[in-house]
């Protein structure tokens, strides 16, 4: 079995991504990232902590915009408009979830799709569908990395997604699909899933269940990507695979933690940037 090591590839993506900022700013731009954060939900909080450490460590300006839980959508409304106006900002998030007294779509369709560095909008959803995208949601860009760094084949192969969500599952299939993988997509409602995962020479799993993936679901010398961030029984970080039953059987296996998650971070830098270079081109 071969750990497939999120931090070493994202730190070879950040190292990148670094090279393309100092291109940027010798040309005049700095690359701007603005962060809103709704509320004070913990883990929202780590996550932009972490965003924002990131940014500076590969020198993208960072920009955070927290507001207090009770904002009403149209005070959400009025930055997104703000930001997406303002020319020194490349790409804009709103850290998810937000309070529920606010339509998360509205927000999410109101940020400019050349912006848009998490690629939820519509525009880039439709992007990814038709296999031109140029922003690429994070999380199945960094997976896409992961295989890439690994030196994995994609043409031809047996990939089974579990899960189907709009932020990890869809666009993960879509990509393996544009790599020509031969794609299933497996959910809550999926006959027979054991059968299917165990026909899976890469298996990704995005379930949000704990060791949901057994060693027998899945085939031997199988790539197994692991989405997942869950906590174990004992509250410890784990994934939706069962880490210590399935890596024997596995050819390749990411952990959790110190996989996909890292490649997540590294991506949106990799989106900010690729936003700030189009929008310059576009001068
Ligand atoms: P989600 O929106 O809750 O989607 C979960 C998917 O799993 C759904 O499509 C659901 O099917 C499916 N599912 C649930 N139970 C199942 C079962 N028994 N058999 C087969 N499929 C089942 O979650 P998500 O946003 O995609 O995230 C998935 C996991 O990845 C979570 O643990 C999340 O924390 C993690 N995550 C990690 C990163 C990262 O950077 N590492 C990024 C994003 C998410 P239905 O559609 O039928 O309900």
């Amino acid at each position: 079995m071969k750990l497939i090591d999120g931090k070493v590839i994202s730190a070879h993506i950040k190292q990148q991504v670094k090279a393309q900022v100092d291109e940027l700013k010798a040309k005049g731009t700095e690359p701007c990232l603005a962060v809103i954060i709704v509320g004070d939900d913990f883990a929202s909080r780590t996550y932009v902590n972490n965003k924002k450490r990131t940014c500076e460590e590969v020198g993208i300006k960072s920009l955070e915009f927290a507001l207090p839980a009770e904002t009403t959508q149209e005070e959400l409304l009025e930055l997104v408009e703000k930001l997406n106006a303002d020319d020194n900002v490349n790409g804009i998030l709103c850290q998810l979830p937000i309070p529920k007294h606010i339509d998360e779509k509205v927000i999410l369709n109101a940020i400019k799709p050349e912006k848009d560095v998490d690629a939820f909008h519509p525009v880039n959803a439709g992007h990814i569908m038709i296999g031109d995208c140029v922003l690429k949601p994070c999380t199945p860009a960094g997976i896409m990395e992961m295989l890439k760094y690994e030196g994995i084949d994609v043409a031809g192969k047996n990939c089974v997604v579990i899960g189907r969500s709009n932020i990890v599952g869809k666009p993960m299939a879509m990509l393996l699909l544009a790599a020509s993988g031969t794609v299933t997509v497996c959910h809550s409602r999926t006959q027979n899933l054991t059968e299917i995962t165990r026909s899976a020479d890469i298996l990704v799993a995005a379930v949000g269940k704990a060791k949901f993936v057994t060693a027998d679901m899945v085939k031997e010398g199988a790539v197994v990507i692991d989405v997942g961030m869950n906590r174990d029984e004992d509250g410890k970080r784990c994934g939706d695979v069962d880490f210590e039953a399935v890596k024997d059987k596995a050819s390749h296996i990411t952990p959790v933690p110190g996989g996909v998650g890292l490649m997540t971070v590294a991506m949106l830098m990799q989106n900010t940037v690729t936003a700030a270079e189009s929008q310059n081109n576009r001068g």
